[in-house]
């Protein structure tokens, strides 16, 4: 038998439920797509603001592919770095009220980036618990001294952050956090990190475009400046619906990341269109508060629609909005069940979530509309009762 054993391990997964299987999607995202072939309402992308597929995105994007092709073609320090992609990093300055932005090709690549950038073997990570897997994943490969503090909790931090005789300090948050859909008390953590003379980061994927006036995200709801909050981090994948990420700071932390990140210096430019898209997509996203508004009703109409079935929610008034169902075996089930409904949730399991805690991730785009959500909880009333079903029987196995 060969030492990898690959088949064990993947066998292993199937048996604990934690197998995922790649749906194929046929069309644009949006309310209704086209997936493995079939038509479906979908709850499950990222896309919050309905931008991935807004006509004027689309032409943005078409217009620049004729005056700059398609491919990057290079890094951003060969010849990769476009006019586009520069006045994209102004505008996101502008934005953010930061000094300066770089862009990175994805948010995965910015995390990695920055912390492996800013912190060494000698350094210390403080991050929530919950933190996105791109966050914990950096601060492993930086190879500084990574401590985990409990979810939100700045008392917690306060703690570590007391022991730590580390000169360089990082402590790491997602704004909004993308399975639990919580905002982090940024404004507490800031002085708790200031105190002990660390850096804050915020990684707000999840709330640029869908929380803050303009949808600045978590750092506008807190009114948090440079000093506060000197590592800012969005992605562009989610309520722009384009691709990419960025970083907001000072002038001397962006130039650190051209000089020093890894995943900036060794990777192709995201294609210039994409930049171009995204300055569309930006001053959509900025001026055009009913998205942020309808979503919002759409959010009241789901959680009080929750209520009245007796379906567990999460403390959350973002578009994430996941339904606690416990085993993975459960969120499978639910899943699957709402799929013969005509409708797509994605279960969130193990290790992505922790054990026990198994859900579906329901999430909301402005291009919903109440009759849509009316048909998701019209098919979650039917669902959830064989699903009580299925938690009694499991119950009867344990008893
Ligand atoms: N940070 C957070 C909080 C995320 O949820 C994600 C993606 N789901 C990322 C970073 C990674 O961003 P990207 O998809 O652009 O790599």
């Amino acid at each position: 038998m060969s030492a990898f054993n690959l088949d064990a391990a993947l066998a292993k997964r199937r048996d604990d439920n934690l197998y995922r299987e790649r749906k194929l999607l046929g069309s644009a995202q949006g309310p209704e797509v086209i997936v493995d072939g079939r038509k479906t309402l979908a709850f499950c992308s990222n896309d919050y603001l309905g931008l991935a597929n807004h006509p004027e995105v689309i032409a943005s994007f078409r217009k620049a592919t004729d005056q700059y092709g398609v491919g990057g073609g290079a890094s951003h320090l060969v010849i990769g770095h476009s006019e586009a992609h520069h006045k994209l990093e102004e505008e996101l300055a502008e934005f953010t009220g930061r000094p300066r932005v770089i862009l990175f090709s994805t948010g995965y690549m910015a995390n990695i980036g920055v912390i492996s950038a800013l912190l060494g073997k000698r350094d210390a990570v403080f991050q929530d618990r919950l933190n996105h897997a791109s966050l914990i994943d950096a601060g492993q490969l930086s190879g500084a001294r990574f401590q985990r503090y409990l979810h939100n909790d700045p008392a917690s931090l306060e703690l570590k952050l007391q022991r730590s005789e580390t000169e360089r300090k990082l402590v790491v948050t997602d704004g909004v956090f993308s399975m639990d859909g919580d905002i982090a008390p940024v404004r507490e953590l800031s002085t708790v990190a200031r105190k002990h003379d660390a850096w804050l980061m915020v990684d707000d994927a999840h709330g640029f475009g869908s929380v803050g006036i303009g949808g600045r995200g978590v750092a506008d709801l807190h009114d948090m400046s440079t000093e506060d909050l000197p590592v800012l981090v969005g992605t562009l994948g989610k309520a722009f619906g384009t691709a990419g990420a960025f970083v907001a700071g000072s002038e001397a932390l962006i130039e650190t990341l051209v000089q020093f990140a890894r995943t900036y210096i060794y990777t192709t430019s995201m294609p210039p269109a994409v930049a171009e898209a995204t300055r569309t997509s930006l001053r959509l996203l900025r001026d055009e508060e009913w998205r942020r508004e309808h979503l919002k009703d759409l959010i009241d109409q789901f959680r009080s629609g929750c209520e009245q079935l007796g379906l567990e929610l999460m403390e959350s008034n973002t578009p994430i909005q996941p339904i606690l169902v416990g085993t993975a075996e459960n969120a499978l089930a639910m899943s699957a069940a709402l799929a013969e409904e005509g409708i797509l949730v994605t279960a969130i399991r193990p290790p992505t979530v922790p054990n026990g805690m198994s859900r579906l991730r329901v999430t909301f785009s402005a291009s919903h509309t109440t009759e849509h959500v009316n048909r998701l909880l019209s098919a979650l009333e039917k669902v959830s009762k064989n699903i009580n079903g299925i938690q009694a029987r499991e119950k009867m196995k344990w008893q």
